[in-house]
C-alpha cells in the first residue's frame, strides 16, 4: 500500500453487489473511510434481493474470481467452505454436455466451490463491513454521482430520511446494469457513452430442489449447451444446505417454462437423457423464477474523450454478459482487484488513474467478453456485429475440447483459461497447437471439408 494522501479521506460505492463489496475491500486500504449505499435491504442468506432479482438464479463462481477474491480478503475461500459452499472438482465432478457429446472427465484435485448467490453475498457482506474503515448503509439510494469541473464531487442520496448530499474523495460506481453512470455523464456533458450490443434474448426459468442422489455419485454439477441451432441449455448445481440450485434456458421465443411439470419436460427435450434423470425425483424448495435477459452491453467509458477523475466504474456498469458463460462476479472480483492495483500506483486524483485503472479493468472484460461473444454468434438467433471470426473459433474450440478429452493436461489448461485463471494465450503452445491442428484435420476430414 502506497498511494495514499491527504486528499483520500473519504471513499463512496454506489452498490453492494458483488463488485461493490469487492470494491469496498479493495479501496478500504487506500482511503480512511469507505462508505457503501445500497439501495436494497440488508441481504438475506436464503432469498434474493429486488435489486439483484437474477439472484435467484444459478450463479458460479469460476476459480480466478474465487482467488481474486481471496486474494482482496484472505481467506474468504476458507469462509465460503465454512458456511457450507459445495467443493468440488472442476475436472472430475462436473459433466458437461456440449458438442453433441459428453466431455471426458479427468480428475485435477482442483477445487471449485459453489454457493447460492443469496448465500455467497452475505457472506461477502458479513465479511467487508468486518473491516474496521468500512460501513454500509441499506435502503439508501445513489441518486445521481455529483460531477464538477472535471472531477467527482460526491453523491446525491435518496434514503428514509429524505435527500442529502454527501461528499467524497472518490466515487466506486457499482450500481450494476441499469446505465446510471451513463446518464450521470450525459447530464454533466460528458456526451453519450458508446455501447456495444449483443441482442442474445436468453430467458432463465430456476428453482431450488432437494434431489436424491445415488450412494457414492460425486458428481456436484452438470452442464448442458445444445449445437447451434439449437437454443436451450441447462445447468445444475449442488449448494449449500443440501440443496441443488437448477437452472433451464432459452434463446428467443424458446423460454423454460415455470410450472414443475413444464421445467421437468423442457430438460427432458434435451440431446441427452442424463440432465432429466438427474433432477426427475427432485422436491421444489419454494418456487420456479423467471429471468429474462435481452442483451449483452458493453459500456466503452474508455472512449469517452473525457472521464471525471476521482471515479472508477465496475462490475455490470461495464461490461454485463450473457449469464450462461458464469463470467459477471469474476470480471467484477478481477476488476477489484485492479483498482486496489492501481491505488497502489496512484493517488485517485491523479489525472493517469481513470487510463491507468480502466486499461487493468478491460483485461478482464475483454477476454470474458470474447470468449461470450465468439460462442453466442454461433447461434442464429443472436443479433448485432459479429466478430469475424466466428466459425473459425468454433471448430478451434471443438477441437481443443476434443484433444481435451484425450489429454488431461491440455484439459486442465484448457479450464485454467474457461475460469479465468490464465490467458487464452496459455492454450497457444506449439505442442498443444500441434495437436489441435491434428483434431481439426480429422473433423474436418470427416465432414467432408
Ligand atoms: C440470470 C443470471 C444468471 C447469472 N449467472 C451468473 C453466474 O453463474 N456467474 C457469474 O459470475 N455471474 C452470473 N450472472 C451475472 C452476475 O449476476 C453479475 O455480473 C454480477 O452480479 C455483477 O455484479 P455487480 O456488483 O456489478 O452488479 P449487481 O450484482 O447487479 O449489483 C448492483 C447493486 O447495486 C444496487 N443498486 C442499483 N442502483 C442503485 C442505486 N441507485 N443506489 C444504490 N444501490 C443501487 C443494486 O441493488 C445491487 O445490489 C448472472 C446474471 C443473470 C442475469
Amino acid at each position: 500500500m502506497t498511494k495514499k494522501d491527504a486528499s483520500q479521506s473519504r471513499a463512496i460505492v454506489a452498490g453492494a453487489g458483488i463488485g461493490g463489496l469487492a470494491a469496498a475491500a479493495a479501496a478500504a486500504k487506500y482511503f480512511d473511510e469507505v462508505l457503501l449505499f445500497e439501495k436494497d435491504p440488508t441481504p438475506e442468506r436464503r432469498s434474493a434481493r429486488p435489486g439483484v432479482a437474477q439472484g435467484r438464479h444459478t450463479h458460479l463462481m469460476l476459480r480466478g474470481g474465487a482467488a481474486a477474491l481471496d486474494s482482496l480478503l484472505p481467506g474468504f475461500s476458507d469462509d465460503m467452505a465454512g458456511a457450507g459452499a459445495a467443493v468440488y472438482d472442476v475436472g472430475a465432478d462436473f459433466p458437461v454436455f456440449d458438442y453433441n457429446s459428453w466431455r471426458s472427465r479427468f480428475r485435477h484435485d482442483v477445487p471449485m466451490q459453489i454457493m447460492s448467490r443469496p448465500a455467497l453475498e452475505h457472506l461477502l457482506c458479513d465479511r467487508v463491513t468486518r473491516l474496521d474503515n468500512v460501513s454500509i448503509r441499506h435502503r439508501e439510494s445513489v441518486e445521481s454521482i455529483v460531477l464538477e469541473n472535471g472531477e467527482v464531487r460526491g453523491v446525491r442520496l435518496k434514503g428514509r430520511d429524505g435527500a442529502e448530499t454527501l461528499s467524497a474523495d472518490f466515487v466506486v460506481d457499482a450500481r450494476g446494469r441499469s446505465g446510471a453512470l451513463a446518464r450521470d455523464l450525459a447530464a454533466a456533458g460528458y456526451g453519450d457513452t458508446p455501447e456495444t450490443v449483443i441482442g442474445i434474448d436468453m430467458t432463465y426459468s430456476s428453482g431450488h430442489f432437494r434431489l436424491p442422489r445415488p450412494a457414492g455419485d460425486t458428481d456436484k454439477a452438470m452442464l448442458f449447451r445444445c449445437d447451434p441451432p439449437g437454443t436451450r441449455f441447462g445447468l445444475i448445481t449442488a449448494i449449500e444446505d443440501g440443496e441443488w440450485s437448477v437452472t433451464l434456458a432459452g434463446r428467443g421465443e424458446d423460454a423454460p417454462p415455470t410450472d414443475l411439470s413444464g421445467f421437468f419436460a423442457y430438460a427432458k427435450s434435451f440431446d441427452t437423457d442424463r440432465f432429466y434423470e438427474f433432477i426427475k425425483d427432485g422436491e421444489l424448495v419454494g418456487d420456479l423464477h423467471r429471468y429474462k435477459k435481452p442483451k449483452a452491453v458493453w459500456r466503452r467509458f474508455d472512449q469517452l474523450n473525457e472521464f471525471p477523475a476521482r471515479l472508477a466504474p465496475i462490475g455490470d456498469v461495464i461490461t454485463s454478459f450473457n449469464p450462461i458463460f458464469a463470467q459477471g462476479m469474476t470480471v467484477a472480483a478481477l476488476q477489484a482487484v485492479a483498482l486496489s492495483e492501481t491505488l497502489s500506483d496512484h493517488a485517485a486524483n491523479d489525472g493517469g488513474f481513470f487510463r491507468a485503472y480502466i486499461d487493468k479493468a478491460l483485461v478482464a472484460s475483454e477476454s470474458a467478453w470474447r470468449l461470450a461473444a465468439l460462442t453466442d454468434f454461433a447461434y442464429p438467433q443472436v443479433t448485432g456485429e459479429a466478430p469475424p471470426d466466428v466459425e473459425t473459433f468454433s471448430q478451434l474450440t471443438h477441437a481443443v475440447k476434443l484433444v481435451a478429452d484425450e489429454n488431461p493436461a491440455v484439459q486442465r489448461t484448457f479450464l485454467k483459461v474457461i475460469h479465468m485463471e490464465e490467458p487464452e494465450t496459455v492454450l497457444q503452445t506449439p505442442e498443444i497447437m500441434a495437436l489441435v491442428m491434428q483434431k481439426l484435420g480429422e473433423l474436418n476430414a470427416s465432414s467432408g471439408v
